[in-house]
């Protein structure tokens, strides 16, 4: 059993902890929900339990299919251990479905299928709120280098045959979604979270949205959409 020792970081969603083993640490999942970079802030109650748990069950499917993360084992009910990872400061967004920035920014209706996914990088930074980059720009400001920029890509797209059929058993449609990796030792790994605050999710039969969108955009029964996603997920 590894000791939970000083806090490293308090990030919008989690704290991480330090341990007794230099290459692990501590996550607790908080209740705290932000978005539009933490311009509008709240609670939506159970988050962390919630999130901590959908976030294991898939990082262990991940696992299971040979997608080398960080995630090591659930200690409490909002406390993950993992490996202690280096972040790449791009974050990997993938989209299956039109929505969110990318119907803003092309004038779409949401909810149209893309003909196939689509990869995008944005530069991690609250300051600039994640601004949109491409890998050139990525390898230029020693974010991330070239080979790492077409891994990150190849393991977006690996993942996304994965979690969309994941989702799909469950009854839900993966819209689109935010990874972020790290590098440990030698190599990079899945790092952060895959939960509804970095998802869209909807439900393949009512399109009722069961993610973050419930919160940033007011629609009401924010707890209920998470705990319906917890539910599914961890009755998988
Ligand atoms: O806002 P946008 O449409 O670009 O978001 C795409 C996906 O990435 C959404 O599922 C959103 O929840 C996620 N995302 C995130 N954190 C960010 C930006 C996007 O989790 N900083």
């Amino acid at each position: 059993m590894v000791d939970k020792r000083e806090q490293l970081y308090e990030g919008k969603a989690k704290i991480l902890y330090a341990t007794d083993e230099s290459d692990k640490l501590i996550a607790y999942f908080k209740d705290d929900a932000t978005a539009f970079n933490a311009k509008k802030r709240g609670t939506i109650l159970n988050k962390g339990a919630f999130n901590n748990k959908i976030s294991a069950v898939i990082f262990k499917m991940l696992e299971d299919k040979g997608v080398n993360t960080h995630f090591i084992e659930v200690l409490s009910d909002r406390e993950a251990l993992l490996k202690k990872v280096d972040i790449i400061p791009v974050e990997v967004v993938v989209r299956n479905v039109v929505a969110g920035s990318l119907a803003k920014k092309l004038g779409l209706e949401e909810g149209g299928v893309l003909s196939r996914p689509v990869v995008e990088f944005f530069y991690k930074s609250d300051e600039l709120d994640d601004p949109p980059i491409n890998s050139d720009i990525a390898i230029a400001m020693g974010w991330a280098t070239e080979k790492e920029c077409r891994f990150l890509k190849e393991t977006a797209l690996e993942i996304n045959v994965y979690l969309v059929e994941f989702f799909d058993r469950l009854g839900i449609r993966l819209v689109d979604y935010k990874l972020e990796f790290g590098r440990f030792g030698d190599s990079v790994i899945l790092a952060d979270e895959i939960t509804p605050d970095g998802c869209r999710l909807w439900d393949k039969e009512t399109g009722e949205k069961l993610d973050k969108d419930r919160f940033r955009r007011d629609l009401g029964q924010v707890e209920e959409a998470y705990q319906k996603v917890y539910d599914l997920v961890t009755h998988a």
